[in-house]
């Protein structure tokens, strides 16, 4: 972490200031571990703080320490206006440019604050006047840990904030098994277990808790799979029908896209969803086939190399046409 931008963070908490933390739209693990972790060690230094999400959150994360107190802007649209516009300063966590804060971005586009980020995503935009942008790092939960010791106040990282902390770097490293998991991802996840972190008990709350429903709705997932032999490409389709058929919630979704990788040679696994006004979709991939470029150029979307989201507004038919079409610019044909 550059030394300036840490001296200059703390001159900021230093002025007293109201203060905002912002996650991604639809945020994950990582978005809610990181801003949690970031609230709890802001709390201790005695700053006004909230965490303000654009929606809601899974319900596998809603056990995190003072998940309950996440402003959300869906659910209390003139609070969570009221706190942003009155804040100075503002942490934007897990996202790299201010359209992934979705129903949140009007207002930080016009506020006034001071903005910093912390962000493990590829090509950040420059909307922060501090930015620790660090695409190598496996989560933004590791890149807080950092940030915390910093700071000079690795001795106030406590449970509390080692579980926020850990659940975020377990679940955007698939459990420390992506090619971002790194001996220093584990010496931290390490550090934080001695801090209090109950990783049994994490991956248990997040992993294992699934609903009946959701086990279904990832059954007719696997059976939409199509596997194009050619490209080494899997996909799936989820309809709105098969959505509500099996009540799908926030999150339910989430992870099935892996599956895809996960058969032999497999190089590119991705995830049609349909959305109320779009298909949303989520690419995953090996080695040196680039989904955030692929998903940047196509697909309105990014993140990073191996691990990236996107949307096509049309039907799902048309958005795997178009992705078909697409797909020999990522993936050669095989003969
Ligand atoms: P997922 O497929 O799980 O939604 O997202 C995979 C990764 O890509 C995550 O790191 C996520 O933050 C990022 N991502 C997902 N959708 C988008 C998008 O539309 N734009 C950008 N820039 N990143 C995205
Ligand atoms: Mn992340």
């Amino acid at each position: 972490m550059n030394i300036h931008d840490i001296e200059s963070t703390k001159l900021l908490l230093k002025k007293q200031s109201k203060i905002s933390i912002i996650p991604h739209k639809n945020p994950d693990g990582d978005a809610i571990g990181s801003c949690l972790a970031l609230y709890h060690y802001l709390k201790l230094k005695n700053c006004d703080v909230t965490v303000v999400s654009p929606n809601d959150f899974p319900s596998n994360l809603k056990w995190l320490p003072d998940a309950e107190t996440i402003l959300i802007y869906d659910n209390q649209p003139e609070k969570a206006r009221e706190q942003i516009k009155k804040s100075q300063l503002i942490f934007t966590l897990d996202f790299n440019s201010l359209k992934r804060a979705d129903t949140l971005t009007p207002l930080l586009e016009t506020s006034k604050a001071t903005f910093v980020m912390i962000d493990h995503h590829e090509e950040p935009d420059g909307y922060a006047q501090i930015a620790f942008s660090n695409p190598k790092a496996s989560s933004t939960c590791s890149m807080v840990c950092s940030f915390i010791d910093a700071m000079g106040d690795q001795n106030l990282i406590n449970k509390t904030i080692a579980t926020c902390l850990y659940t975020g770097m377990m679940t955007d490293t698939g459990n420390f098994k992506y090619a971002s998991t790194t001996s220093s991802t584990f010496k931290k996840a390490s550090f934080l277990i001695e801090k209090g972190a109950d990783n049994s008990q994490i991956n248990n709350n997040v992993f294992d808790t699934n609903s009946y429903n959701k086990l279904q709705l990832l059954s007719i997932a696997l059976k939409n799979m199509v596997y194009l032999k050619d490209y080494d490409t899997a996909y799936i389709t989820l309809s709105a029908e098969e959505l509500a058929q099996n009540d799908a919630q926030k999150g339910d979704t989430e992870g099935f896209v892996n599956y895809g990788l996960t058969i032999k040679d497999t190089k590119l696994a991705v995830i049609f969803i349909q959305e109320k006004d779009y298909v949303k979709m989520s690419f995953r991939s090996k080695n040196q086939y680039d989904v955030n470029v692929f998903a940047r150029k196509y697909f309105k979307g990014g993140g990073h190399m191996n691990a990236a989201g996107g949307k096509y507004n049309g039907s799902i038919e048309e958005a795997v046409a178009f992705f078909k079409e697409v797909l020999p610019e990522i993936i050669k044909k095989r003969y």
